[in-house]
């Protein structure tokens, strides 16, 4: 009998053993896709409850959906329908605070990010079946129902209301962002120590290591790639968001012109500050939704008045800028931001393309 137990006992022990050697093992990751915030969401996740929190990472993001989208119960279709007549509308608090995030952004970037930017958003209507190039009149008209200062929030509860009739909000720049800090919370709740939760790929946020126990490994876009899998680089990332922002994600083409989805609020055209895109990294609170509202500032502001503004507010946000090389049709030319003391950028990135130059 003592033998067979200590036979056992030999086998656990060998077991063990191999499970500590190899602690991917029986470690499969939860995996699942979403469509929603019109964009494809994939979330993974190992350990702790991974498909528990996986799933209320989905409902999460269908909700905040609903309550930050475009649909008509949503927030904005209900503040847009008061605009105008000086009633309060009582939002959710998640908007609530998305709405005070961007006002504190929209002051600081002198308005060129600007959550009151519906007006211009629908006239173009970039990404729809409906996208055209409107006159100049048309965008006068839609640029004087836009201005953050017009966007008025209570200060002790959640509701809020816009002064001018005709004015509306679209919180396609932020509400993505503030998803990846609600999810990366669930999950943590959870227990989760591995994971990544993307959305569409512009916006995402990682949690510890890879299936392979190493850094995740993020690509970054090549503005005028053939896929969306050309990569000018690759960053080993962990425990960080990272979010772009481009002139390639939605736009339509006229006459050999451009246009795109990230809209100047000072001249109510698609932002032409000379850059292809704007890729940011954060980490700690809010990093999400400070990552994915400053790449759209910045893609606005351009590369100069870009530095400036991460100067001056001490932003501690990793930036690389991709701009087209004057001297090279085709080909880019990166520039990086890195917050004192951190190990810059260019170092960190795992070059790919051939056609990248750094300035
Ligand atoms: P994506 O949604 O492709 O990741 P962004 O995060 O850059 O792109 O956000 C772009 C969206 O933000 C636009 O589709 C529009 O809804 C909104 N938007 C466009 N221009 C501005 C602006 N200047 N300020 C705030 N929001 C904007
Ligand atoms: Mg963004």
């Amino acid at each position: 009998m003592r033998n067979r137990y200590s036979r056992y006992g030999t086998a656990l022990a060998a077991l063990l053993l191999v499970l500590c050697l190899f602690p991917a093992c029986g470690r499969e990751p939860v995996v699942k896709t979403v469509l929603v915030m019109d964009t494809v969401a994939q979330l993974t996740a190992r350990d702790g409850e991974a498909a528990a929190a996986v799933d209320e990472g989905i409902e999460r993001l269908q909700y905040l959906d609903a309550c930050a989208g475009t649909g008509a119960e949503g927030d904005a279709a209900r503040l847009a329908a008061a605009a105008g007549d000086g009633t309060w509308v009582d939002i959710t608090p998640e908007v609530y605070e998305m709405l005070k995030v961007a006002r504190d952004w929209a002051a600081r970037t002198d308005g060129a990010f600007d959550v009151t930017m519906g007006p211009l958003v629908a006239l173009w209507g970039i990404g729809t079946d409906h996208a055209r190039v409107p006159d100049a009149v048309e965008i006068e008209d839609a640029r004087s129902r836009v201005g953050w200062q017009d966007l008025e929030l209570a200060p002790d509860a959640p509701r809020a209301r816009l002064k001018r009739p005709g004015m509306s909000i679209d919180l396609g720049g932020i509400a993505k962002g503030y998803a990846l800090d609600d999810v990366r919370a669930i999950f943590e709740r959870h227990g989760v120590k591995d994971g990544m939760i993307s959305l569409g790929g512009s916006s995402l946020c990682v949690l510890g290591k890879n299936e392979h126990g190493e850094d995740w490994r993020i690509g970054i876009r090549q503005p005028r790639g053939e896929t969306a899998q050309d990569y000018l680089a690759v960053l080993p990332l962990t425990d960080a968001a990272l979010s772009s922002s481009g002139d390639y994600e939605r736009y339509f083409e006229q006459d050999g012109r451009r246009y795109h989805h990230i809209l100047d609020p000072h001249t109510g055209a698609p932002a032409a500050s000379g850059l292809y895109g704007v890729t940011v990294v954060v980490r700690g609170a809010h990093a999400g939704m400070t990552g994915d509202l400053l790449t759209t500032a910045l893609f606005v502001l351009g590369e100069e008045k870009g530095r400036a503004l991460l100067e001056g507010t001490g932003t501690d946000a990793d930036v690389l800028f991709v701009a087209p090389d004057p001297a090279r049709p085709g080909a880019c030319l990166l520039s990086a931001f890195s917050p004192d003391g951190a190990p810059p950028l260019p170092e960190r990135l795992q070059k790919q393309a051939g056609n990248v130059r750094w300035e």
